[in-house]
Order: structure tokens, then C-alpha cells, then sequence
């Protein structure tokens, strides 16, 4: 028996009132629950602690010495992975559904946070505790929307449950670790995924209808390694837009106040993190944090294809190009995007550099419209290793 856990409980927020971290709220959850009381600590966009829950989740912070570390944060191993068969419906080939479930069935834990779809509305986030597998493959595909997959934190504690897994993105599992010894729990698993750009729902109908051809029937989405936006529609087919031909005009203000703001794009504080950008295409980007990370790694490892991760090309001229376009709202004539998507593909950044280039241009990005826009913050809310990041480059005032 575990004792039962103390602490303070305030009265959730209500839905829809005014938050904590005010337009920097990506609506993670915390506060629709009674472990509010911990806001001011907790979230990541009120109380930047990314080094300091390094050491706790991880037993050492990011070694800024270490070029690997200061991208991709503490890990023990990187690799590339595919599932051999991969989950229909999943967002790549299901590596984050197959571990929920293995990690069910064998008994590890009782439950999983993730989150499914509204009914009527598959962008519409739902969280749940997932008690079964059939319930963690209902949550598969990414949500592109803020998820409040926290709000089901008290349902958690409630529960008396002892061994939890928890999949989120980034400022879901900053808030988790902040809180997690208040749970009452034997043993929590982490495992995140990369998260960029998100928007709220009506953002992602404006990003929608700005970019795709058919709004409406469109599945999944994401920004891919070969310098396109893949929207996967209902019939399967896949419509390609090239990321120099966004009506970035448009587009400047879809992207969530909190998404602008963020320096946790390879969620450090999760113990193994799975996403693709690091993956040559068609493969998954793993990321082993520490031994809890390694073990739920293990348990799908028979059923994965694996190969180490690379990196080619030199991606800082490019990111270098990309600060005053995106500054500007520069939109390059369709023709011209598509071909400097293929030149770009051809000569441009792969594997690691890839996720490299990546993380600089939405680090370049997040670190002038932090200062523009929230000047008071810049010095706390920018982690070391992402002032390290942006110092790289040139930057307008
Ligand atoms: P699946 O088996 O399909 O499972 C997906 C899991 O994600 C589900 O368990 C679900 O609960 C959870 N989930 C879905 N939506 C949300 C949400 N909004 N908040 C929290 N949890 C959610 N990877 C990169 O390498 N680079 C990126 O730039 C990148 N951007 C991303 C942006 C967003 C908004 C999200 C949600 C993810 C992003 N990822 C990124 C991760 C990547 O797209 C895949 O989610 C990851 O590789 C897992 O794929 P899978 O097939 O294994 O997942
Ligand atoms: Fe609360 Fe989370 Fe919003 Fe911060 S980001 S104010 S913790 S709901």
C-alpha cells in the first residue's frame, strides 16, 4: 500500500474563464482540475523550470557542452524505427499506440492519459484515461489542436490507480512533472511526442482553409521532411504544399500564443520521446531519455524495424533565409515554392540536420516574437540551451 498523497487542493478554473498565463496558456489541462493550487510553479509558460526537471526525471540536466544534448536534450540513445506493421489511421506508423497497448496488456499500468476525438468532430480533442487497448487505439493520429490532457489528472488520483503511463506534448508533460509526486502514484511512465505549431480549433480551420484544397476532408497532417505540408484525405489521397508556398501573411497569427513562445519542440522532460523529424522518411525519430524510457521501448522493440539515425548537408544558411521571410510574411509564387522545395530537398538538411533545422527556424522565430511581444519574459522563459541555439544567427530587432 501506498500512503495516500497530501496536498493542497484549490477549485478548478471554470471552463472558459480567464487563465493563469493569460493568451501564453496552451490550455494543458492544469488548471481545469484542483491541482490549479500548483499553477504558478507548474506551467511552463508562468515558471520555465526545464533544467531544474531535467535532474528530477532524468537525474542530470542537459550537458550544454554536449552539441546532441543542447538539440535533443538528455538521452541515451537516439534511433530510427518503423513499425514492421504499422497501425491503420495511425499519425506515422503507431510506435506511441503499439507501446500504450503492450504496456496495458502486460500489466505495467493501469491506465494511459491520451486523447481521443470529440464525437462528429475528429479535431476536436477529447482526453481520457485509457483503460484498454482498444480505447489507446481510439486516441491514435495527432489531435493539431491544444489539448487539455491534463483535466483528467484528478480522475487519475480518484481512481486510487498506482501505475499510469501519460502521453503528451511538451507543456503537458512540463505541468506533469511539476505535479507528479502529488498523484499518489507507484510509478509513472512518460511518453511524449515532439510538438510544434500547434493552434486552437478555429486556428487549424483558418490554417485549413488557407492551405488545402479540400478543407473539409481532410484526415491527418504534417509537416514533412521534404520541405511539404501532406494533408491525407478521406480518400486516402495525399495533397502536398510546399512549406515555401504557405501564405505565411495569413498565417502569422493561427499558430497559438503559447506554440510562439515554446522552447520545448523535442519534449525534454518525457522519459522516451517518439516523433519523425530526426528519421530518415517513413521512419519514426526515437529518442531513449533514461531507463524507464528504455523499457517501454523494449517492450515493442521485436516488432520494429530499426537503423541508427544520421545526419547530412548544413542547414544554418537556410534557417539564416528563413528569418526575414517568415518576418516579412514573404509568400514565393506557387511554381517557385515547388521548385525550391525540390532544390532544397535534394541538397538540403537530412536526419538529425534536419530536425536541426527545424528547431532553429522555430527557435529564431519563438525567440523575437517572445521579445516583441512578451519583452518582460525573454530572460527567464528562454531555457540556456536555446539562447545557445539562436545566438547562432542574425536576428532582426
Ligand atoms: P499514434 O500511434 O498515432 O499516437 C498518437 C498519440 O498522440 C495518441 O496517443 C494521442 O493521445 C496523442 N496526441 C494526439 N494529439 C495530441 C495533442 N494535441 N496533445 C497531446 N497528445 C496528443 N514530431 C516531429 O518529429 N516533429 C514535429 O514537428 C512534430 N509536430 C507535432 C505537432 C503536434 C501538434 C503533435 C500532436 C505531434 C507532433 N509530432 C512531431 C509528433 C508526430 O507527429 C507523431 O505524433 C509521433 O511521431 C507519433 O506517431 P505515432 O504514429 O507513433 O502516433
Ligand atoms: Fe493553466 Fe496549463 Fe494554461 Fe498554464 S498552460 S495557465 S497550467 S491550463
Amino acid at each position: 500500500m501506498t500512503a495516500a498523497p497530501t496536498h493542497h487542493k484549490a477549485r478548478a478554473l471554470r471552463p472558459g474563464s480567464p487563465r493563469p498565463a493569460k493568451e501564453l496558456c496552451s490550455e494543458c489541462g492544469l488548471c481545469d482540475t484542483y491541482f490549479v493550487h500548483y499553477v504558478k510553479d507548474a506551467c511552463a509558460f508562468l515558471n520555465q523550470q526545464v533544467a531544474e526537471l531535467e535532474e528530477v526525471a532524468h537525474g542530470r540536466s542537459r550537458d550544454l557542452d554536449a552539441p546532441d544534448d543542447v538539440y535533443f536534450g538528455v538521452h541515451q540513445e537516439m534511433i530510427a524505427a518503423r513499425k514492421r506493421e504499422p497501425i491503420a489511421g495511425a499519425q506515422w506508423t503507431g510506435i506511441v499506440s503499439a507501446i500504450a497497448c503492450e504496456m496495458l496488456e502486460r500489466g505495467l499500468v493501469e491506465g494511459v492519459v491520451c486523447v481521443q476525438s470529440a464525437p462528429g468532430d475528429r479535431f476536436q480533442p477529447q482526453p481520457t484515461i485509457a483503460k484498454t487497448p482498444e480505447e489507446v487505439l481510439a486516441a491514435r493520429v495527432n489531435k493539431p489542436t491544444l489539448s487539455p490532457n491534463l483535466s483528467v489528472l484528478e480522475l487519475v488520483e480518484r481512481s486510487g490507480m498506482q501505475r499510469l503511463l501519460a502521453i503528451g506534448v511538451g507543456c503537458q508533460i512540463q505541468a506533469l512533472r511539476a505535479v507528479q509526486d502529488k498523484l499518489g502514484l507507484e510509478k509513472l511512465y512518460v511518453l511524449g511526442t515532439p510538438c510544434v505549431d500547434n493552434v486552437t480549433r478555429a486556428g487549424l480551420q483558418k490554417f485549413l482553409e488557407t492551405t488545402s484544397q479540400s478543407p473539409e476532408t481532410v484526415v491527418h497532417y504534417e509537416f514533412m521532411q521534404d520541405f511539404r505540408v501532406h494533408f491525407k484525405h478521406e480518400d486516402g489521397s495525399v495533397e502536398m504544399v510546399p512549406f515555401f508556398g504557405l501564405k505565411t501573411n495569413k498565417l502569422k497569427d493561427v499558430f497559438a500564443p503559447s506554440c510562439m513562445s515554446c522552447f520545448d519542440y523535442v519534449n525534454s522532460l518525457a522519459d522516451l520521446v517518439v516523433g519523425y523529424m530526426g528519421a530518415p522518411f517513413g521512419y519514426q525519430w526515437i529518442v531513449v531519455r533514461n531507463d524507464t524510457g528504455k523499457e517501454m521501448l523494449e517492450v515493442v522493440a521485436d516488432r520494429l524495424v530499426m537503423q541508427p539515425v544520421g545526419s547530412q548537408g548544413d542547414r544554418r544558411a537556410a534557417v539564416q533565409q528563413s528569418i526575414p521571410a517568415y518576418d516579412k510574411g514573404v509568400t514565393l509564387p506557387m511554381w517557385a515554392a515547388r521548385l525550391m522545395g525540390v532544390f532544397i530537398e535534394r541538397i538540403g538538411p537530412k536526419g538529425l540536420e534536419y530536425a536541426r533545422f527545424s528547431i532553429d527556424s522555430h527557435f529564431t522565430r519563438n525567440y523575437l516574437y517572445v521579445k516583441r511581444n512578451h519583452p518582460e519574459k525573454l530572460a527567464d522563459h528562454v531555457p540556456e540551451y536555446a539562447q545557445r541555439i539562436v545566438e547562432q544567427y542574425n536576428l532582426p530587432d
